[in-house]
């Protein structure tokens, strides 16, 4: 069995900022990442532009140059596949880790659904971009439920619904609205989310004002069927003709997996992984979480400008204890 000082679970950007760390302290390393590159930016919508400024999602102290302020996700990918070039990261794509267990020598044994490893540490830096948040009603298993949006041409001259009101949901709705799509939106509170991107902002709210996207506030899907959707508003259960339904009501991490692998998870929301803040290191001992994945249900709490920092800590703490 082949054995790394360290294992990285994600080749996301925290994972792969990670490894750059891991490479400059002279680590051995791999990272496990069960999709493509960065995997979770190539399945944001085709068209997203992050909120982020570009030098916030530098990692490895590379510039990511653009010429617009805020970069969009082909940029992103681009970026990231050089930045994983440049360094030569060692990474194995479309291999997923199944199971880490401990060593009665202190390392862990890991096993991927290509093959085992052993590692001295691990690093957990597998994001939130795996699970959806399920609305829990009749026909949500029906194919033209969608918790993913990509492409808005797709769409064209289709009746859809889009549930939620933040970034995601209201990119997807002025986005199909565009192409043609009849476009009604569901909000469960009584407006569009303070968290959506301050330059959108006006466009929806101008396409709601003037009754080219229909809205209901304070409201919620109750049920899908083939051809319809059915709505609780504060006063009636209404009925429309529906295509398809864009359920972009959040993510949550893979609580599955990091109870699999020991990590303590509070019953409570916001289900917090365990782990000191001040290393990173989890209740299980050279076990560490990096990245988004560190805000359990808060996915606000994290993202790359804030997080790409763990990499160091951990890495330092790591060395540390090689060192002593
Ligand atoms: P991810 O990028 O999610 O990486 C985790 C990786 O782990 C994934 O590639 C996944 O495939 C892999 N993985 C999971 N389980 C396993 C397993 N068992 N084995 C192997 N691999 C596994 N953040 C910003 O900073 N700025 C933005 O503008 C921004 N815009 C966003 C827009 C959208 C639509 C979304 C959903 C998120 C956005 N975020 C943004 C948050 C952003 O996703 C994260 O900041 C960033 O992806 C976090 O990187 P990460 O490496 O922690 O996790």
């Amino acid at each position: 069995k082949k054995r790394f000082d360290i294992i990285i679970i994600g080749g996301g950007p925290i994972g792969l900022a990670s490894a750059i760390e891991a490479k400059k302290a002279g680590l051995s390393y791999m990272i496990f990442e069960k999709g493509c590159l960065v995997n979770s930016l190539y399945n944001y919508p085709i068209n997203m532009t992050f909120f982020s400024t570009s030098e916030k999602l530098e990692i490895g102290n590379i510039p990511f140059v653009t010429t617009s302020p805020k970069p969009q996700r082909a940029e992103a990918l681009e970026y990231y596949r050089r930045i994983q070039t440049t360094f030569e990261l060692n990474i194995h794509l479309f291999e997923e880790v199944l199971s880490v267990d401990k060593e009665n020598t202190g390392g862990f044994n890991v096993k991927t659904s290509k093959a085992a490893y052993e590692a001295a540490h691990i690093i957990v830096a597998t994001g939130f971009y795996d699970i959806p948040t399920l609305l829990d009603i009749p026909g949500e298993n029906l194919p033209k439920v969608r918790h993913y949006y990509n492409d808005p041409h797709y769409y064209a001259g289709q009746h859809i619904v889009v549930v939620g009101a933040s970034n995601s949901s209201i990119d997807a709705a002025l986005e199909t609205y565009r192409k043609g799509a009849q476009v009604t939106l569901v909000v469960r509170g009584p407006e569009i989310s303070p968290r959506v991107k301050y330059w959108v902002r006006p466009d929806i709210e101008n396409r709601i004002a003037g009754k080219e996207i229909s809205v209901f506030y304070s409201s919620k899907l109750t049920a899908i069927t083939e051809t319809e959707v059915e709505i609780q508003t504060p006063t009636d259960r209404i009925c429309l003709k529906n295509d398809f339904v864009l359920a972009l009501t959040g993510y949550r991490p893979n609580f599955a997996l990091l109870k699999k692998l020991g990590i303590t998870i509070p019953e409570e929301s916001p289900c917090i992984p365990y782990h000191d803040p001040n290393t990173m290191e989890t209740n299980i001992k050279n076990m560490y979480l990096a990245g988004v994945v560190c805000g359990g249900l808060n996915t606000h709490l994290w993202f790359i400008e804030n997080s790409r920092i763990h990499a160091e800590i951990i890495i330092a703490h790591i060395t540390q204890k090689l060192d002593a």
